[in-house]
């Protein structure tokens, strides 16, 4: 069965409003599928594994765009600095010091997101609100000299049921809301509201969201290696 990348892409376009962002998100495909939607315009990416996206990164065209929306080991952050516009997937304040030591290391500045933990899988990495509250409350970001937090980013539970993903956005988008709050202006930037997936999106976007994060409505299903 062929998949229609460009077809899917128009369709999600013309539904998704112009002030929403779409990250295609091309995680276990192969280049000719991400080439079918660079084609079709497309130039934002997303990524969940460091070696899969390095290869990528190497091979495809040098003005896509690459959000890293995966868990990330530490010793795997040096291979991600430079290339990546954003690293969505920020879940220990550790993280975020090692990423802004590699980065004045290689002279750069990291757009981060900060993941935030609603959803009922405990397997879900993110903070819990009220860390994320509390962080930026005591202004821990400023010692960070190298690092750009661009915003949230976060999940709502895996299931069919709306009224408990749609409370789940509520959330995230709660602690978006009072981040902004809390830091007022010295936050400069911080604006980006990752949330909504193949399945809920438009739930998403419903309660907020900016930036959606599409992959199977795009390229169809993962065949996992
Ligand atoms: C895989 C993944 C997505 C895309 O999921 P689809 O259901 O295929 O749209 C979005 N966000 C994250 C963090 C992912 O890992």
């Amino acid at each position: 069965m062929s998949i229609d990348i460009r077809g899917n892409l128009k369709k999600l376009r013309a539904e998704i409003p112009e002030s929403v962002s779409l990250l295609a998100v091309s995680k276990f495909h192969p280049d000719e599928m991400i080439m079918e939607a660079y084609d079709a315009g497309q130039r934002l990416f997303g990524e969940s594994r460091v070696q899969e996206f390095i290869e990528k990164f190497e091979r495809l065209p040098k003005d896509i765009s690459w959000h890293f929306i995966g868990h990330l080991q530490t010793n795997k952050i040096k291979y991600l600095i430079g290339k990546v516009a954003m690293i969505e997937s920020i879940d220990t304040v550790r993280l975020l010091e090692l990423i802004d030591i590699e980065s004045r290391k290689k002279d750069v500045v990291t757009n981060v997101l900060m993941q935030v933990h609603v959803a009922a899988e405990e397997t879900k990495f993110g903070f819990y609100p009220e860390e994320i509250l509390e962080y930026f409350k005591e202004k821990r970001y400023e010692e960070l000299t190298n690092i750009h937090i661009s915003g949230i980013m976060g999940m709502a539970s895996n299931t069919e049921d709306e009224t408990r993903v749609r409370a789940d956005f509520k959330k995230i988008a709660e602690v978006f809301r009072k981040v902004k709050e809390t830091a007022g202006d010295e936050l400069r930037g911080f604006d980006v509201l990752s949330m909504g997936m193949s399945g809920d999106w438009r739930l998403a976007v419903e309660e907020g969201s900016t930036l959606v994060r599409i992959g199977s409505t795009i390229f169809g299903d993962r065949y996992y290696k």
